[in-house]
């Protein structure tokens, strides 16, 4: 049995054994012995164990030891030298083989090759190691997970984002963002459920407590049978293009908010709420630049509002104002890394931003399309730094759209107040604005337009057709000019319409072609209503015509004259007045060489009074080159042209035949009121004789009274000296006497200027005053106080008075049953007149002969000439008064005269000589006294 046994054992394919109780061995099959290359001696005992290789000895007896006290079977893995000295893997088992009281008796082992096993075992052990260190040197997040959904590996940068170690993978679920897990709860589930690949974006904290965004995705290992082994995710970082996407996003809502018109602010708040949701760690403000002040305003914030960190609203822009004020100024980015160490600004303004708990500071100007400041735009962060490439993408991006929303609102502003501006024109412009489709359809009209075709409002002309309203005899003119401009070139045209009122309107427009939104050419007209233009410039024509007919008539022409620019118009009779060649540009010169010589002095005169804006009328001469002479009533003007320039319109009339003939008249008029005087004073010759030989007489007697005073012994000297000065008194009354005849008779050209009426008057009295007494006539002078001189020439002036004062004397010829008196009175009458009345108590006459006593010729009295008070009245209507005579109540008649005052002079009372010699009003006086 033995031997069977042992037969059996050696016919085993593995290496068997057997030990006694303790351990010894007692038994190693052939194959045992064959590849060890020991003998079964050797193996025995103790001696199994150089079978073995020295690095494995201790453990494998360790372990046979336990085994052997366990009274258990036992295994152990260890290399076994082949007879060769190769060692290989072998697995030894033990077995006890008990007896029936269950003591061990024997031990019985297999030693099994696993070579191959444990090539395998090294292999994939190797593989996994090589696995995992790609695993980790891969850049993306790995993470697996068993079949039922069990993390139980993350690579290293899994590990390392989440700043956790192998053992923390349990609470993987923690470091998902709170919002993001039930929905990685729920993919999950239904992958592991479906076995279908997970996909999802999930946001995981990081090791610096700030979430990123993954793209996770997840796929099932299967083995052979196609059951899953397990799952591997793989993580992508996708917080950039997330970031970017949502940027994006922000930038296309932020234009889509501008495009549709939103309100600036509104656009600026969304803005800087997106950057704050992009970037949330910042925090952001927008500040605008006034243009018009250049100062900061208002523009958004979002989370400061309880302390507006940007600028004051109209702070200047000034690089002294803090980071916003720099950017701004200098159009440069600033960016301020930690506040708390910043040393451009003072200590308040650190302090402002230290106290808001602000570490960082970046302003950003926002420039314009023409590098414009508009405004700045601040990001602040709790944390100093610099901004990252993610966050300087985000304000340049940003920066960006604020100033095409700064400028779009700008521009909508400007093209709103230009728009409404350009409304208000159209709409207030009193001409007619028009837009005119090619085939005449009215699209647009202003309300002057509408009111011009007669419609009460412009809608209720709009979309009619215009061709129709246009006057039918215009319409085919209209309808191809409408279609010239509708072609691309401007024109112009003057026509008719007949409007809704049926009212006939001369009609100018200019137009234009205007391409519409549509691309379609149309005509923009501007329209004005020139009716009354037309009816002016008929007026014009016809009183042209009639001008130049009166003109013509009345030896007249007109003028125009600049005085500033010396241009003068002149009508075609004032050509042929001057002698000038028609069309011929005129100029003073031309004139001053044509005016008489002697009366230059007049047109300087006229030139002088021009500068004061006066009304110009002058008399002058013109000496013509053929040497005649005319004589010009020049009358014009003053007005101002619209562009406020001193303008005279005038006309110059050629007076010559008047003129002349009134010379004629007047020097027919001196020489019968020269032979008037004559025969006047012819009647006076007898008085006046005796008013000269009276003073003649009194010179003689003096001079023979002196002579003997003289002559006395002793001389009386003082009676003498007195006798010398009564004859000298007397000479001077003599010769005072011949002065005053002496003018009278005189043939005078006549001068008109101031005449004291008075003093002239009271000349006239003493001329007359022995006749007067030797008729025994009481004459009484009467003057009012403060009469102002009389204009005129006082010669011819002292006539009429003569004149007055002699008839009064010879009406009172006859009368001897009353008292014979005169009573000269001189006083102010009305309109700065003055008045001269001669009252006598004489024969007086019939009223019916009033009208009569004035004409030529007519007397009563025997050798009277009848001219005096012809003569008397032409002169004092010569002087632009009148003469007038009125029977008196009782006796006798009243003969007066009235003559303007003279213009320039001040009243009598102002002179005080004239006052000294005229008797007062109260203080009547007989001649006698006089
Ligand atoms: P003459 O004295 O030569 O007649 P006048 O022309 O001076 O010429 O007077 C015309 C006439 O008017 C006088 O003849 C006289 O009949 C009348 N007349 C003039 N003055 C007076 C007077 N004071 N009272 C009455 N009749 C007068």
């Amino acid at each position: 049995m033995e031997n069977e046994l042992s037969r059996t054992v050696d016919a085993l394919p593995g290496l068997v054994w057997t030990a006694f109780p303790d351990g010894r061995t007692e038994f190693v099959n052939r194959r045992w012995c064959e590849y060890t290359g020991l003998s079964v001696e050797q193996a025995s005992g103790e001696g199994w164990l150089a079978a073995f290789h020295p690095d494995d000895r201790p453990a494998l007896l360790e372990s046979w030891r336990g085994t052997i006290a366990s009274g258990e079977p036992g295994e152990a893995e260890a290399r076994m030298r082949r007879f060769d000295g190769v060692y290989r893997w072998f697995l030894c088992r033990a077995s006890p083989i008990s007896n029936t009281a269950g003591e061990v008796v024997k031990w019985c082992g297999i030693n099994t090759e696993i070579e191959d096993r444990k090539r395998a075992e090294d292999a994939l052990r190797v593989h996994e190691q090589r696995f995992r260190l790609v695993l980790d040197s891969l850049p993306t997040r790995v993470v697996l997970a068993t079949p039922e959904g069990d993390i139980f590996h993350a690579n290293r940068h899994t590990l390392e984002y989440a700043g956790a170690a192998p053992e923390d993978l349990k609470s993987w679920k923690t470091w998902i963002h709170p919002d993001d897990r039930r929905v990685v709860d729920d993919r999950l589930h239904a992958s592991i459920s479906t076995g279908k690949p997970y996909d999802g974006e999930t946001r995981y904290r990081g090791a610096d407590g700030l979430y990123r965004w993954f793209h996770v995705q997840g796929f099932p290992l299967r083995d052979n049978e196609g059951r899953t082994v397990l799952w591997y995710f793989l993580q992508t970082d996708i917080d950039d293009r997330k970031r970017a996407e949502a940027l994006l996003a922000a930038e296309k809502r932020l234009l889509e908010m501008v495009a549709i018109g939103q309100p600036l602010p509104a656009v600026l708040d969304d803005l800087c709420r997106q950057v704050e949701d992009i970037a949330s760690d910042c925090r952001c403000i927008v500040s605008l630049i006034d243009p018009e002040d250049v100062t900061f305003k208002w523009g958004a914030q979002q989370h400061l509002a309880s302390s507006h960190l940007g600028p004051e609203d109209g702070s200047p822009v000034a690089a002294e104002g803090g980071p916003c004020g720099l950017a701004a100024a200098t159009k440069l980015q600033c960016i301020v890394s930690d506040v708390a160490s910043e040393a451009r600004w003072t200590q308040p303004w650190r302090d402002r931003f230290l106290a808001q708990g602000l570490r960082a500071c970046w302003a950003t100007p926002i420039l314009s399309s023409t590098h414009e400041a508009l405004g700045t735009f601040t990001i602040f962060r709790s944390e100093p730094g610099d901004p990252t490439p993610f966050q300087r993408d985000l304000i340049g991006q940003l920066t960006h759209v604020a100033s095409i929303a700064i400028e779009h609102a700008r521009s909508d502003l400007a093209l709103k107040r230009s728009e409404k501006g350009f409304r208000a024109i159209v709409e207030t412009t009193p001409e007619c604005v028009k837009l005119v489709a090619r085939d005449g359809t009215l699209l647009r009209v202003n309300s002057a337009g509408a009111a011009m075709a007669g419609a009460p409002y412009a809608e209720a002309l709009v979309g009619k057709n215009f061709y129709n309203v246009v006057a039918p005899e215009h319409r085919s003119r209209y309808v191809e000019f409408n279609q010239k401009v509708c072609s691309g070139t401007k024109g112009f045209l003057e026509f008719d319409i007949i409007n809704l009122r049926g009212e006939r309107i001369h009609m100018e427009t200019h137009a234009a072609p205007m391409r519409g939104n549509d691309g379609v050419m149309m005509q923009l007209g501007v329209t004005r209503n020139i009716t009354a233009r037309k009816q002016a410039e008929q007026q014009l024509r016809r009183s042209a015509a009639l001008m130049a007919s009166v003109e013509q008539l009345s030896l007249s022409g007109s003028f125009c004259w600049r005085p500033e620019s010396g241009e003068i118009t002149c009508s075609e009779q004032l050509y042929r007045i001057f002698g000038i060649e028609p069309g011929v540009r005129v100029t003073r010169d031309m004139i001053a060489a044509r005016v008489h010589p002697r009366d230059l002095h007049l047109l300087q005169a006229m030139i002088e009074r021009a500068q004061d804006g006066k009304d110009l009328e002058y008399d002058h001469r013109l000496l013509l080159p053929d040497g005649s002479v005319k004589y010009l009533l020049v009358q014009a003007h003053a007005t101002r042209d619209p562009q406020g320039r001193l303008e005279y319109i005038g006309a110059a009339q050629d007076v010559t035949e008047r003129r002349q003939s009134e010379e004629a008249l007047s020097s027919l008029r001196a020489e019968l009121a020269h032979a008037s005087r004559v025969n006047s004073l012819g009647a006076l010759t007898a008085s006046i004789a005796h008013e000269i030989n009276q003073p003649l007489a009194g010179i003689m007697t003096n001079a023979s009274t002196g002579l003997r005073m003289l002559s006395a012994e002793p001389p009386n000297i003082d009676g003498a000296l007195d006798t010398v000065r009564r004859t000298l008194r007397d000479g001077r009354r003599a010769s005072d006497v011949m002065t005053r005849l002496r003018a009278l008779f005189r043939k005078e050209a006549v001068t008109t200027g101031a005449v004291d009426l008075v003093e002239a008057a009271r000349e006239v009295v003493e001329i007359l005053r022995s006749e007067i007494r030797t008729r025994r006539i009481v004459l009484r002078l009467k003057t009012a106080d403060d009469l102002p001189p009389a204009t005129g020439d006082r010669v011819q002036l002292q006539q009429v008075v003569l004149n007055l004062l002699l008839n009064a004397v010879e009406a009172m010829d006859g009368v001897d049953d009353r008292p014979r008196q005169m009573l000269l009175s001189i006083g102010r009458d009305a309109g700065d007149s003055v008045r001269l009345a001669v009252t006598d108590s004489g024969v007086g006459f019939v009223p019916e002969h009033a009208g009569k006593l004035f004409d030529a010729f007519y007397t009563t009295k025997g050798e009277g000439m009848g001219i005096g008070l012809s003569v008397s009245r032409s002169i004092i209507e010569s002087h632009g008064g009148r003469l007038w005579a009125t029977p008196n109540e009782s006796s006798g008649a009243t003969f007066s005269f009235s003559i303007p005052c003279h213009a320039h002079s001040t009243a009598a009372a102002d002179r005080p000589g004239a006052t000294a010699q005229v008797a007062r009003a109260d203080d009547e006086q007989s001649v006698r006294n006089l």
